[in-house]
């Protein structure tokens, strides 16, 4: 087994504070590295427990007009996402769209990548977080999965898929209806990418998965929050976005091999991280599971789900992403990934 080396340096920073009549103040920071790739995450203690600061609060009143006002016009409601969503054409499925219980799978209108479907999710126009129960959640997993079951026969060359999830405008939802999106593509897009390529490394350097070492070296640690099937809940020890959770799969990596079993555990695993989320006051956020076609890399990329929360909801909120994480790539951390991880550790004991 390969050691995972979690490295991280701690940089103090001294300035003379108006807030204690000048007087000299330090603040310790601390610059953390994700082991696989080296992306970089910065805590500063001082900004723990101000994550009201960061992301404000939902502005109740304003949400239950957003959700009103778009109802109305809504795509995904009622009779409209029979009438106004695009269909397969008769080559690729006969049936036009993909249905698994209110979960609707159609391809997007404007694709932004070989195959990009969406998934309307349910027929419900908003829900709260703790109302996206595991089998709503399954049912867009298992229409995503026959989807890319299809793409596979009809494409050889497709191989790499992420089922992604953007809840409300601050994630970069265009409509409040829950739903999914789908990319799947013959090569893999920059954060696929770069994970496989150091994951190959990773495989060759230590004959063994990086994933595979990743989730013993962290079971019973500080990060483990817990089991759902086969598929192992962690907080990464340098998160990509705000209360990042992530989920490896034990054995398999690609949509396509997962059973119903593994949906359904990834979906519960979900729906508990969600109803979690909403404690905090969260409302929005974005989640992907990342997949790679069986025989397209070496054996070692793993089923992941990576889920972070965003901005909340109010007028004139302030986006959560800014030069520190669109230009420099690197993301602010709020509530350390160790104090996240104990809290949700209940969640899955239940
Ligand atoms: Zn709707």
């Amino acid at each position: 087994m390969g050691r995972i080396s979690f490295d991280s340096i701690a940089s103090d920073v001294r300035f003379l504070n108006p807030m204690k009549d000048f007087a000299e103040d330090v603040q310790t920071l601390q610059i953390r590295k994700d082991p696989l790739l080296g992306d970089t995450s910065v805590f500063n203690p001082g900004l723990k427990d101000k994550a009201q600061i960061f992301f404000g609060s939902c502005d109740r009143e304003l949400i239950e007009r957003l959700v009103e006002d778009t109802a109305k016009t809504c795509f995904f409601c009622g009779e409209a996402v029979h009438k106004s969503t695009p269909r397969f054409t008769p080559d690729f499925s006969s049936e036009g769209r993909i249905r698994v219980g209110e979960a609707l799978l159609f391809p997007n209108l404007f694709s932004l990548g070989t195959y990009h479907p969406v998934i309307r999710l349910c027929d419900a126009h908003f829900l709260e977080l703790s109302e996206f129960t595991p089998d709503l959640l399954q049912n867009g997993f298992l229409a995503a999965r026959k989807f890319i079951h299809i793409a596979y026969a009809k494409d050889p060359e497709v191989a790499y898929a992420a089922v992604t999830a953007n809840y409300l405008f601050p994630a970069g939802a265009s409509l409040v209806h829950p739903h999914l999106q789908m990319i799947a593509t013959p090569v893999p897009y920059s954060y696929q990418a770069r994970m496989l390529k150091a994951l190959s490394s990773w495989q060759e350097e230590n004959g063994t998965s990086y994933f595979d070492d990743l989730a013993a070296e962290e079971k019973g640690g500080p990060r483990y929050i817990g089991k759902t099937g086969g598929w192992q809940w962690l907080t990464p020890f340098s998160p990509l976005g705000n209360n990042e959770v992530m989920a490896i799969h034990d054995d398999l990596g690609d949509l396509d091999a997962l059973s119903d079993d593994d949906l359904n555990n990834l979906s519960s695993g979900i729906a508990k991280v969600l109803a979690y989320y909403e404690t905090l006051g969260h409302l929005s956020y974005n989640y992907a599971l990342y997949s790679v076609r069986q025989g397209r890399e070496d054996g070692s990329f793993r089923a992941l789900l990576k889920i972070i929360t965003r901005q909340n909801l109010y007028a004139n909120y302030r986006n959560d992403d800014y030069f520190l994480q669109k230009l420099l790539q690197s993301e602010l951390i709020i509530t350390p990934p160790e104090e996240l991880a104990e809290n949700l550790r209940s969640c899955f004991q239940t």
